[in-house]
């Protein structure tokens, strides 16, 4: 370790060492422009083109790291910060910044197959055996159902069968894990995704410029994921009809073409996908030669 690890000038940004959020982490920084040398611990990493210190750390210590001010910044599943706010008392918990779009996955009730479940009373006076006992609560005093709940840290899926409890709530992306211990989930009581979370106490003016840097680095590739970058030529007096029809955009730039009066070139980025059918419409608009590039970066 370095002594940079503790140097204030650079933010430091806690993410999983490895798991389920590791890669789209990486990717992230990666499409942000950024890349990590690690150091030997493999604990602790650096990013080379911005004054960014990583942590590498098991997600369930993000939260709590963020909250104690050991890391400034940190992504991790929203289940992750949702449970930690449900039953960790703190003073002041970290706050999300934004939704970064991957590590998709539910929390969900699940029970033995044979079950015909018809609704939350099903689990009124059942044991659920679950590792995110605060999100299960707060469903379960929601929906007003009578159950408890038993936790565990891992191997939830295997209580029903040793009768450690009769349900479960547990992560499902696919339900194999489930079914092959004779489940079936019944209710999604949680979506969740990575999330951005910081430290509500604000930063020294010199983290605070990093942080807005990062984030809107981040912004840029969240706003880029889906936009196009559309040409194509187009009759100069259909150019207002396609403006509307290019979805998200305003004011396209319009070039003019050498040697013609009637045809112009239209650029335009659109923030939003662009589909098959919208080319067709172009095309019935007398549009040619229309391009739909994809943009790798963006900053507004
Ligand atoms: P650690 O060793 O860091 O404690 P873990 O085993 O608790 O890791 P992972 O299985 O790597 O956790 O999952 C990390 C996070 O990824 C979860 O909290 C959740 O937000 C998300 N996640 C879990 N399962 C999936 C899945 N199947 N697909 C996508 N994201 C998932
Ligand atoms: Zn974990």
């Amino acid at each position: 370790m370095s002594d940079d690890q503790f140097d204030q000038t650079r933010l430091r940004l806690a993410i999983q060492k490895s798991g389920r959020l590791s890669d789209g982490c990486i990717d992230l920084l990666k499409n942000c422009g950024l890349s990590i040398s690690r150091g030997r611990d493999k604990l602790y990493g650096r990013i080379e083109e911005m004054p960014i210190d990583l942590l590498l750390l098991r997600d369930d210590d993000i939260p709590s790291f963020v909250a104690d001010k050991a890391c400034d910044i940190g992504i991790v599943g929203q289940n992750v910060a949702e449970e930690e706010r449900l039953t960790i008392q703190r003073d002041s918990h970290p706050v999300e910044v934004k939704k970064l779009g991957f590590s998709r996955c539910r929390l969900m009730i699940a029970g033995p197959k044979e079950w015909d479940y018809s609704g939350g009373a099903m689990l009124n006076g059942r044991r659920i055996a679950t590792s995110y006992p605060g999100l299960t609560r707060h469903y379960l005093e929601q929906n007003k159902i009578d159950a408890t709940t038993v936790m565990m840290k891992g191997s939830v899926e295997v209580a029903p069968r040793l009768r450690i409890a009769d349900a479960v709530c547990d992560i499902v992306s696919t339900g194999a894990t489930l079914d092959a211990n004779g489940l079936k989930p019944f209710v999604n009581i949680f979506d969740s995704q990575a999330i951005l979370i910081r430290n509500e106490t604000p930063f020294t003016d010199e983290k605070q410029k990093i942080y807005d840097a990062f984030v809107k680095r981040i912004d840029g590739v969240m706003s880029s994921r889906h936009a196009k970058y559309v040409m194509m030529n187009a009759p100069r007096d259909a150019v207002d009809q396609i403006t509307q029809i290019l979805p998200g955009v305003e004011a396209p730039t319009i070039l003019e073409l050498v040697g013609k009066t009637d045809m112009v070139a239209v650029h335009a980025v659109c923030p939003e996908a662009v589909f098959w059918d919208t080319l067709e419409e172009l095309k019935q608009l007398g549009a040619s030669g229309i391009l739909v590039l994809n943009i790798e970066k963006m900053m507004a």
